[in-house]
């Protein structure tokens, strides 16, 4: 545990906008007004009008009033309101060559800090999972269409430095990236990234596990559908599940990278068979087993109400054999996490169909191309990299990101009459 987490879960440090001074004295008379127009524009959200029907001009007086407070908290930088919590890594140099100037919190219309940032570093993946990408494949992105590595830790710096501390890197498959350990690194070296973690399929662990944990990475989520090798193959179109085992194992040797989450998408008619052994791997190893339940952003479009299996169910599954108890849950998490009663082990469920999560939702995604999502199931998506291409600052970065993250979505709509599943499949968005 790095020694932000450890202060974290001391009460010593908080995330977001705590130890920020009210920066809106002066402003009060604009933040009303906008307030007043924002909260037309969040009824007419929930009656379903278009927000391109809307007053635009309200988007730009938001954004034009968050990017004058973040120019006024630029200059008060040095007045103590927030340092950098640095990550305590003793294999980090102490001090990084990208500027470390507090920006004033990154906030969304609907009053959301936003805290955590999903960085795709590839589109490509080397597994095939039914419930992600088609068995061809998908067309992939030519190389410079994608981010380089100076592309993405420029903008996780601005970003981090605007409050989004907690950086996942994810896919695709991560770690099919060439070098993508230097990557690791160079994000682990800025002052305000306070936990990075990569979420991976696992192939590659055996061979990437120790470059990534000393590169700097705190967390690891490894996904695993099934624990029986012609299953996994079934799903994932991969006869890959000795190899990520193997992976999983060279990963456990590394201390600092425990506690170590494996995820499980929960699909009806697959998963229910699966529910008990990953009970037992959770209860006698370290490892945390989390279900996800299967939305709809699938290649293959073949997703459906009726294949979710719920985090309910599972749960009930579980409990008919081992009760559970509740862990407290923390602000902004994705999974509802259980302990079991007799005995060790945790177990949780990650339920964004059945039971979503939006609104304290703190998340925004980057893709691999450089397009920034304000929500996993967006329409709507904002190209960042032509403007860092072309020369941009990083006020002006800044600026379109405000703006970007000042529309986000106020929830996901999936199960509701009119629903739009996203062109994109997870693997393009960065899950
Ligand atoms: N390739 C890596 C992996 O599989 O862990 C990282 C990228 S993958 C898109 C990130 C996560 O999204 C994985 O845990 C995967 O199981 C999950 N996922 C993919 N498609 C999904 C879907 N349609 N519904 C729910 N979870 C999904
Ligand atoms: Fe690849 Fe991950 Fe999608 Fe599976 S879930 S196809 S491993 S990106």
């Amino acid at each position: 545990m790095n020694r932000y987490s450890a202060d974290r879960q001391r009460g010593v440090v908080k995330r977001g906008e705590e130890d920020v001074k009210p920066t809106l004295a002066g402003q009060a008379g604009a933040a009303e007004a906008l307030h007043q127009r924002w909260s037309e524009h969040v009824a007419a959200d929930r009656l379903g009008v278009p927000v391109r029907d809307r007053d635009r001009e309200l988007l730009h007086l938001g954004a034009d009033l968050v990017a004058v407070r973040g120019a006024a908290a630029g200059q008060q930088e040095g007045d103590g309101r927030r340092g950098s919590a640095g990550r305590g890594r003793s294999f980090h140099r102490p001090e990084s060559s990208l500027s470390n100037m507090a920006l004033d919190p990154l906030r969304d219309g609907h009053g959301r800090s936003i805290g955590d940032l999903r960085v795709s570093v590839t589109d490509r993946c080397n597994f095939r999972c039914q419930y992600c990408m088609p068995a061809e494949g998908l067309r992939w992105l030519e190389r410079e269409q994608i981010l380089t590595f100076e592309e993405i830790t420029r903008l996780v710096a601005l970003l981090s430095s605007m409050g989004v501390h907690d950086v996942r890197l994810t896919g695709g498959e991560p770690l099919v990236r060439r070098g993508f350990p230097r990557l690791a690194a160079m994000l682990a070296d800025l002052p305000d990234v306070r936990e990075l973690s990569v979420t991976t399929n696992g192939f590659l662990l055996e061979r990437d596990a120790e470059a990534l944990v000393r590169a700097g990475i705190d967390r690891f989520n490894v996904s695993v559908d099934s624990l029986q090798r012609d299953r996994f193959y079934q799903l994932t179109r991969r006869d890959a599940l000795p190899q990520v085992l193997r992976g999983l194992e060279r990963l456990a040797s590394f201390p600092e990278a425990h506690p170590i989450k494996i995820n499980a998408v929960a699909i009806r008619g697959f998963t229910e068979e699966e529910v008990l052994p990953f009970v037992q791997l959770a209860r006698r190893t370290p490892y945390e087993v989390r279900f996800i339940e299967f939305m709809p952003l699938d290649g293959d479009r073949a997703w459906s109400e009726e294949s979710v299996l719920t985090g309910a169910e599972i749960r009930a599954l579980v409990q008919a054999v081992h009760p559970l108890e509740p862990c407290g849950r923390e602000p902004h998490a994705t999974a509802r996490v259980y302990r079991f009663a007799d005995g060790p082990g945790k177990i949780g469920f990650i339920n964004p169909v059945s039971e979503p999560f939006c609104a304290d939702c703190n998340r925004i995604r980057l893709t691999a191309e450089g397009r920034l999502r304000t929500c996993l199931f967006s329409l709507h998506e904002t190209d960042l990299r032509s403007p860092l291409r072309a020369g941009a600052s990083d006020a002006e970065l800044e600026r379109i990101i405000r703006q970007a993250v000042w529309r986000k979505e106020l929830k996901h709509h999936v199960g509701e009459p009119g629903f739009i599943q996203p062109a994109r499949t997870m693997s393009a968005i960065g899950g």
